[in-house]
């Protein structure tokens, strides 16, 4: 085992703070990656502060972070596609069983023995549970280990390993989205990266946002119109009119007032994950045959598509950068809806602890 310095949250109400943790010798199977960057997701905040209790419990201490972006400082005998000095991304997973249905197709986030990048158990015994990339360093099984490509800024790259495939994933499964109307709810981390893939892909993209002063924004950024979701009148002059629409919104709200916004056999797909439960009127889905659906990141296969489209169009995450000492400042605003659009966290702030 080796030291590793990180942050880490002792408890559900405790502040993250520095800590050292262990990380295994690296095995014939391993990458052990230098960590750049690391972006801060509002799923690092959900699970460091217990919200998800009912779901995924928390095990303390946590050490979050699951957009992670690298150089690769050692290889095991048996990895052939990488070799130090690489560029390396590591997403929401670091192993699985390699051998399901799942893993076959391509599908490794839902393995019945997939290992999330921290809070799963730890096969290796590195600790009592996996921990992120809220540290200095990582070992990470060699099939869950992606290749950024070289033309991108890294602290942006690092947000496409959660909130970048997350979009990407469900607007590429809905079908051929040019020419149609797609909505993006909610204008954060994952929105964002959700109307840059939309328009990208040619689709008309309109952002609801709760918050009038992201309109600038959400234009720049490659939204063609703009609804402030809590003008009634705005959301009724766009009813029945969406294809599609990605919902991100990371607290309760009402899904039944955007399910209402779509077209015939529209589909609403969630990606927010709010610890309580939504309520779903069975009228707003009967009345034009509509679909709710929901969609978990995305397979190792499909990442490293979406990273090599990222390559082709130049699209990276619009990020904060910060140190790592500033990372429960960044959490209050993250709570306020108040990022632009993602935070990432410099590693080499840590080296001063
Ligand atoms: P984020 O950066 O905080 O963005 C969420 C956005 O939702 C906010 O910026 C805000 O946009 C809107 N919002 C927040 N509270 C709201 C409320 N009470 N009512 C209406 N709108 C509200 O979060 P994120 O990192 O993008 O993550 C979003 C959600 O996706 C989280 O629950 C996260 O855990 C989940 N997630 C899921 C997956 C998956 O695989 N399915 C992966 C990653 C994250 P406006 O200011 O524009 O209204
Ligand atoms: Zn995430």
């Amino acid at each position: 085992m080796k030291n590793a310095k990180a942050y880490s949250a002792a408890s559900a109400t405790a502040p993250l703070a520095f800590d050292t943790i262990q990380r295994r010798e690296t095995t014939e199977r391993d990458v052990a990656i230098d960590i750049l960057y690391c972006g801060i997701c509002h799923s690092d905040l959900h699970q460091v502060r217990d919200e998800w209790n009912s779901v995924m419990p928390t095990v303390y201490p946590c050490v979050p972070g699951h957009e992670i972006v690298g150089r690769v400082i050692q290889v095991g005998a048996d990895v052939t596609s990488f070799k130090p000095g690489d560029l390396v991304g590591v997403g929401c997973m670091v192993d699985s069983d390699h051998d399901c249905p799942s893993c076959n197709n391509h599908v490794e986030q839902f393995c019945a023995d997939v290992t999330f990048t921290y809070n799963s158990p730890d096969k290796h015994g590195a600790g009592p549970v996996t921990y992120g990339g809220y540290s200095e360093s990582i070992v990470v099984d060699k099939d869950f280990v992606l290749k950024v490509p070289d033309n991108l800024e890294l602290s942006g790259v690092a947000p496409l390993l959660c909130a970048g495939i997350t979009t990407y994933s469900p607007i590429r499964r809905w079908g051929d989205i040019k020419g149609k109307k797609v909505g993006v709810v909610g204008l954060g981390g994952l929105g964002h990266m959700g109307v840059k893939f939309a328009k990208a892909l040619g689709a008309h993209v309109v952002v609801f946002t709760t918050s009038p002063h992201k309109k600038e924004d959400a234009l720049r950024l490659g939204a063609d119109e703009v609804i402030i979701s809590t003008d009634p009148e705005q959301m009724q002059a766009h009813a029945f009119s969406f294809d599609f629409i990605l919902d991100t919104i990371a607290a309760d709200h009402d899904v039944n007032a955007y399910l209402g916004m779509l077209t015939l056999d529209g589909e609403m797909t969630l990606v927010g994950a709010p610890e309580t439960p939504l309520q779903v009127s069975a009228f707003a889905l009967l009345f034009g045959r509509k679909k709710l659906s929901g969609s978990l990141i995305g397979g190792i296969k499909e990442t490293q598509e979406m990273l090599d489209f990222c390559g082709e169009h130049n699209i990276t995450s619009d990020v904060e950068v910060i140190p790592i000492q500033q990372v429960n400042e960044a959490y209050e605003r993250l709570v306020k809806s108040d990022v632009k659009y993602r935070f990432s966290i410099d590693m080499a702030s840590l080296k001063q602890e």
